[in-house]
């Protein structure tokens, strides 16, 4: 059993940890400090597997190792620093998402994904907010670990996270959830929130108009299920895999086409004739060439943005005479650049009464099994992994 969390000295619990690039995680017992006077000690319930976790296993982002990733976990308050004590208290349910700082021009502005400071606050530490104290050790060998990942480093049954990733379901909706329930909703965090919030708060997609979404992982599926709720007549779904354009069907997708079609921009034209092409879009791939079939898919006046992260540097080929001529535009997009405290709650409450079915995209691990999950998201057998703490 844990220790007490009530003390600086630290406690000793499990994480996963990321001894180097293109490795297994390996589960094994950290020391965590805290939490300071700006932090929350929090027990987490279970945590998802985002892509950009994958990107950092696979080394692809500059990064340093040994490292505890993850960024959406579902948790329990269990220690509140002393400047936090009126808006957080022990015991209350959150969500845990990313972090910001509050104060400079976007966050005042409500668009904390583009935070001055989003890369530093969400890049690994391995200090506290002291500053000298580290925040996880290896109980080994007390050499440090680096933590807080997105402002909490969730692949962990205990981190010390950020006032500001922490969505406060207890004060903000009133709820005691049952423990499964709040394991489920881990992925509204990082994955959901940003498909769902690049379709409202980017596209302003409109009743009646055309969508078509590019990789229906949780993100693509995410957008669906936004564009449905906002009356989008026409959603067309692309991917490579079969099964995943099955899901995306079932929660509301009126076209699906597979991505390795030869004819895919043609094809979605002749779906949206009216408007000469789709009217908005979205990219969850990634990829340059699924980017460029996006914008050559693009209608008249037609919106696109991208979400999925290209490799670094990775440039995009735009006809610049059609993009003015018919007024086109292309966007990129953080986390839905949503408003957590606002957007979360909000699809709480939506899957809550069942209007966001979640658990057509979630498959659940023991946390033990982290690997498989790694595997079987990367093999495309699970949409979205949940670790169960
Ligand atoms: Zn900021
Ligand atoms: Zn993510």
């Amino acid at each position: 059993m844990p220790q007490s969390p009530n003390t600086m000295n630290g406690m000793i619990t499990d994480a996963l940890v990321m001894r180097q690039f293109g490795d297994r995680l390996h589960l094994e017992r950290v020391r965590v400090n805290g939490p300071g006077e700006n932090e929350v000690l929090v027990e987490m319930v279970a945590t998802g597997i985002c892509h950009t976790d994958l990107i950092c296993i696979s080394g692809r982002l500059p990064f340093p190792t040994p490292t505890i990733l993850g960024h959406e976990g579902a948790a329990i308050i269990r220690a509140v620093g002393k400047n936090f004590t009126s808006s957080c208290s022990p015991g209350d349910q959150v969500l845990l998402t990313f972090d910001s700082c509050g104060y400079c021009t976007s966050c005042e502005s409500n668009h904390a994904a583009y935070c001055h400071s989003f890369n530093i606050r969400n890049a690994p530490s391995n200090v506290g907010s002291d500053g000298e104290t580290h925040l996880y050790t290896a109980t080994s060998d007390s050499s440090p670990i680096w933590g807080k990942f997105f402002g909490q480093s969730s692949f962990a049954r205990h981190a010390v996270v950020s006032p500001r990733s922490i969505v406060n379901l207890t004060v903000n909706c009133g709820l005691i959830l049952a423990r499964e329930e709040l394991q489920q909703l881990a992925p509204l965090g990082c994955g959901v929130q940003t498909g769902y919030g690049a379709v409202v708060n980017s596209l302003h997609v409109t009743s009646g108009s055309s969508l078509a979404v590019f990789g229906a992982g949780t993100v693509g599926l995410s957008a669906v299920l936004a564009a449905r709720k906002a009356h989008v007549a026409t959603i067309i779904v692309v991917d490579m895999i079969e099964e995943r354009l099955e899901i995306a069907k079932e929660l509301g997708a009126t076209h699906v086409l597979l991505g390795s079609r030869t004819d895919l921009v043609q094809e979605i034209k002749a779906i949206t004739v009216t408007t000469q092409g789709v009217q908005f879009a979205i990219d969850a791939t990634g990829v340059v060439l699924v980017i460029e079939t996006m914008m050559q898919s693009l209608g008249t006046m037609g919106k696109a943005v991208s979400i999925g992260m290209p490799p670094p540097k990775a440039e995009l080929k735009i006809d610049i005479n059609v993009c003015i001529s018919r007024g086109q535009s292309y966007l990129g997009c953080v986390e839905g650049d949503s408003v957590p405290d606002k957007l979360i709650p909000h699809l709480v409450m939506e899957c809550l009464a069942g209007q966001f079915p979640l658990d057509k995209m979630v498959t659940s691990y023991k946390a033990a099994d982290c690997n498989q999950a790694i595997a079987d998201m990367r093999s495309g057998q699970a949409v979205k992994p949940i670790l169960l703490w």
